[in-house]
Formats: structure tokens, C-alpha cells, sequence
């Protein structure tokens, strides 16, 4: 089938591109470990793409999609609990039970643990914790579905206001005991990037088109973390098969606009790792309500899908090695 010609960046948006290209920003082709650079959804005085980042406002402008962004912000700027004088004390185990069950009560539908390393960090933060805890918050399927659009822009700001609320329920919670704790949540990028700590806590695993792809809810899900110095135990990576599933797919290449998703890994920042061309996808995403066409056709995704995916992988797996 012949491919459809790629999206052509609206003219006034290209003039606002910065001379630094997002590949240079986000290190690709560099094999050296580095810390990453801030590149979007920070304060846009402080980042190459500012200008392209304020752009997208003029363009996502429904009143729905709005008010949701305000209220995803307002929650997020809502005051901690100070951190109480006396650390109280437990092991590690019995901290890490009640931290978990404490994130699902709050309505998270997965919770793992990483323990903090400084290349999640962007360049300039000064925090320093042990661990980081990452809720992931399950998207209706049928509003990530309609991508591009408001309804798909609302629903994601709808579950990053609830992963604001878990993170901020679990940080004031660890602080109440006495330790020290840092939620952070969307829309806003925040000190930490929360996807290779996800992975690193067994959420998941990258998928072809950059984000992550779960066993329970496939690339249907968003992400919150607290950063916190709390005895804690580490969760294990996930592998379920996923990987293995992409190599062989291209449905995401297809579908995306921009041509943004290439079909093999490359070098970042000292790992080979699949890599969404930030400088094609960010002219679509700003220009398409914030886009996630590629999330909602990853067959992944579909309500379901992933445990049984899942399932068929880890079988031809076995089959093959035996
Ligand atoms: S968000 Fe849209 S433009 Fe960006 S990689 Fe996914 S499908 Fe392509
Ligand atoms: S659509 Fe296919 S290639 Fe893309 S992330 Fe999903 S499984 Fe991987």
C-alpha cells in the first residue's frame, strides 16, 4: 500500500523552531551516560523549544480541554504536609506493604519501586533520594481511541489530576512519619523522568513508540512518581514480551503523521533503546491536541489485550527455547 505523504508542519510553527535539534538535546547517537536535558513541558524561558511550547496553547484551546488542564495543575500546586520531627520505624518490607496498598486504595491500578538513579535526573536538579514509588493510572480506552482529539486531551489530563491526587496522598502520608518525600505528576514535566524508573519498577516495558507498554493495561496509562527516602524494597523489571512483540510490528509507524517512529533502536544517552524523533512529533502533537494516535492503536492498548498478548508471548518464548 502506498504510504500517505507526512505531515506538513504549519508554517508559522516552524518559524518558532529553535537552531539546537531535539535528537542533540535528548543525546541521540551519544554512547557516553549523561544526565538528560530538559527538553519540553518545563518553565519555557528555560528550554530551547519555549517558543513552540507556548505555540501550543494557541492551538489547544477548547474550553474542556482547558479547565482540565487547570485542574490537573491546581491539584499538583496543592501544599505538602510538613515533614514530622521523629522518623518513626519499621522494615523496609512492612514500609513497602503500606506504601503499596496505600497508592492502590488511592486509586492507582499499578504501583511499583525503583531505587533512584542520578541519570533519571534532569541536568541542574539537585534532589537526592533512595527510591522512587510510580503509580500508573489506567485511561478509558474509548476517549484514548478518538486520538486526536479534545475528548483524548480531557481524559489525559483527567488521569493526570488522579495521579496528582495518589502521589500527593502517598508523599503527605511518608512525610506525616517523619521521611522525606517528592511526588511529581503531568502535564508539567517535573525533576525526574518517570519512564525509565517506571520500567526499572516493573510497570513495564518500552515500547516501539517510545512510551511504555504494560501487561495489565497495554500503552493505555499515564504516569506519577514520589521521590522519597523511606526504607523501601525495589520491585524487578518486567519482561513479558512486549519487546519481542515490537520488533516484529509496525502498526505505530503506520499510523503515525509525522513519520515520527522509526523501526529501529538507537543509542541514548549510553543505552539502545527505541526513540521517537522528538523534532517530527512534537509539530503534530502541537498542532493535534497533544496526538497519542500511537498509544491508541498499539494493539496493546485494546481493553483486554495486553495479559493475553502477554501470555501468547511468554508461551512462544518457552516453545522456543525448549
Ligand atoms: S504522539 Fe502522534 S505524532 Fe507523536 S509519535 Fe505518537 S503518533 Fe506520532
Ligand atoms: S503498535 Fe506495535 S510496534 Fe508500536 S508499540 Fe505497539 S506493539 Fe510495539
Amino acid at each position: 500500500m502506498a504510504r500517505k505523504e507526512p505531515f506538513q508542519p504549519n508554517p508559522e510553527q516552524l518559524k518558532l523552531a529553535p537552531d539546537i535539534s531535539g535528537r542533540e538535546i535528548n543525546g541521540v547517537g551519544e554512547s557516553g551516560r549523561r544526565r538528560p536535558t530538559r527538553i519540553y513541558w518545563h518553565d519555557p524561558d528555560t528550554i530551547a523549544h519555549g517558543k513552540m511550547q507556548l505555540w501550543f496553547y494557541s492551538q489547544n484551546n477548547s474550553a474542556r480541554a482547558a479547565e482540565a488542564r487547570r485542574i490537573a495543575y491546581q491539584i499538583d500546586a496543592l501544599p505538602l504536609p510538613d515533614i514530622a520531627g521523629k522518623k518513626e520505624q519499621a522494615p523496609a518490607g512492612e514500609w513497602t506493604a503500606k506504601v503499596k496498598e496505600l497508592a492502590l486504595r488511592a486509586s492507582a491500578e499499578s504501583v511499583g519501586i525503583a531505587r533512584m538513579r542520578p541519570e533519571w535526573l534532569f541536568e541542574g536538579s539537585d534532589l537526592d533520594y533512595r527510591w522512587i514509588i510510580i503509580v500508573a493510572m489506567k485511561m478509558d480506552f474509548d476517549n484514548l481511541a478518538q486520538a486526536p482529539s479534545v475528548t483524548t486531551s480531557v481524559e489525559t489530563m483527567a488521569q493526570y489530576s488522579r495521579g496528582a491526587k495518589i502521589a500527593k496522598t502517598v508523599a503527605g502520608w511518608i512525610r506525616e512519619r517523619g521521611w522525606d518525600a517528592h511526588p511529581h505528576c503531568g502535564p508539567a514535566s517535573g525533576p525526574v523522568l518517570l519512564i525509565p524508573a517506571a520500567i526499572e519498577a516493573g510497570i513495564g516495558q518500552l515500547g516501539k513508540h517510545g512510551s511504555m507498554i504494560s501487561r495489565q493495561h497495554g500503552s493505555n496509562f499515564r504516569l506519577a512518581g514520589i521521590m522519597t527516602d523511606l526504607p523501601l524494597i525495589a520491585d524487578e523489571p518486567a519482561d513479558f514480551g512486549s519487546d519481542d512483540f515490537c520488533q516484529s510490528c509496525k502498526i505505530c509507524i503506520d499510523a503515525c503523521p509525522p513519520l515520527a517512529i522509526g523501526n529501529e533502536k538507537q543509542m541514548v544517552r549510553g543505552d539502545r533503546k527505541w526513540y521517537t524523533d522528538f523534532d517530527r512529533c512534537v509539530y503534530y502533537f502541537n498542532e493535534n491536541m497533544s496526538c497519542a494516535i500511537c498509544l491508541a492503536v498499539c494493539p496493546w492498548s485494546k481493553p483486554g489485550a495486553a495479559p493475553k498478548l502477554a501470555e501468547k508471548m511468554l508461551r512462544r518464548r518457552q516453545k522456543a527455547g525448549a
